[in-house]
């Protein structure tokens, strides 16, 4: 199900646009639990959430060296029941206001498997990491250069989800990791303490980019500046009225829950709230 929207989304990417093609930005992908936040299984009660050491200092970083910033989850609680849609949503709002507030960055989305895997551990949709589903997903729809971009997360399954997508990858090495299945795609870039050392090995790794302009400055780019170069690659979503993800606003956000953004569609569930006119959900 997933590989089809994939595969019907990709028909539609702007390969012929030049501007859209300038304008793809990398991205860091970040895993949620033990990576972003403190992993406490299966929870989604906004109370319980607690960065994880250093995290909201990573992401700020990131943001300022010119990196979407997309969250990629295993959310197989959905399938089997321990929590709601509704109540995910409640936690991935309440995440992106929290990252907001407490580090200035705008997330560009949360993207989340909502399946289940096999009872032998193994994926069976095409966006459960280590699958690359969410990853390719969210570069579709935040016009990404995953060429450029990177994967976090703390076990050797993000790993794997990142190389496969064309990324690099870094491993926070925390301990979460325990059965450390090798392999040729689960090599990771750097292995790295916590989420704000990740951020320093990517930003050394990574040519530094310039943040985006504001409207009126065409200065720095090649060619006829078009809107598709200066405005955010990515939708602010709840956050309305921000200039761009990875960036702090002049002003807070103003959460509105009247964007139609309440309901997760059943097949996707985290990350459509972010992006209220997805037409992809009618396919699942
Ligand atoms: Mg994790
Ligand atoms: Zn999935």
């Amino acid at each position: 199900m997933r590989l089809s929207e994939t595969r019907m989304l990709a028909t539609r990417m702007p390969e012929t646009n030049p501007h859209a093609l300038r304008a793809r930005r990398p991205a860091v992908f970040i895993d949620k639990d033990g990576t972003l936040v403190e992993d406490v299984p299966y929870n989604v009660d906004p109370a319980l959430v607690r960065f994880a050491p250093h995290a909201l200092a990573g992401l700020a970083l990131l943001a300022r060296a010119g990196f979407a910033l997309v969250v990629v989850t295993n959310q197989p609680g959905l399938a089997l029941g321990r929590f709601s849609s509704d109540a995910f949503e409640q936690l991935r709002r309440a995440l992106v206001r929290r990252v907001f507030d407490e580090a200035g960055v705008v997330l560009c989305g949360v993207h989340a498997c909502p399946h289940a895997p096999h009872a032998s551990g193994r994926p069976v949709c095409a966006c459960r990491k280590p699958m690359p589903g969410l990853l390719r997903e969210a570069a579709l729809e935040h016009e990404l250069d995953l060429t450029r971009s990177w994967m976090v997360g703390d076990i050797l399954d993000d790993v794997e989800a990142g190389r496969r997508a064309g990324c690099r990858s870094v491993l926070l090495d925390v301990g979460n990791e325990t059965l450390w299945e090798h392999g040729p795609l689960r090599e990771p870039q750097h292995c790295v303490g916590d989420l704000l050392e990740a951020a320093h090995r990517i930003v050394e790794s990574s040519v530094l980019l310039p943040l985006p302009l504001p409207r009126g400055e065409g200065g720095g780019q090649r060619g006829r500046p078009s809107p598709a170069m200066r405005a955010p690659a990515c939708k602010p979503g709840p956050l309305d009225g921000l200039a761009a993800c990875g960036s702090k606003a002049p002003s807070r956000p103003q959460l509105s829950p009247q964007r139609g953004e309440g309901a997760i569609p059943s097949s996707r569930t985290g990350e459509g709230a972010m992006h209220s006119s997805r037409t992809t959900e009618a396919t699942a």
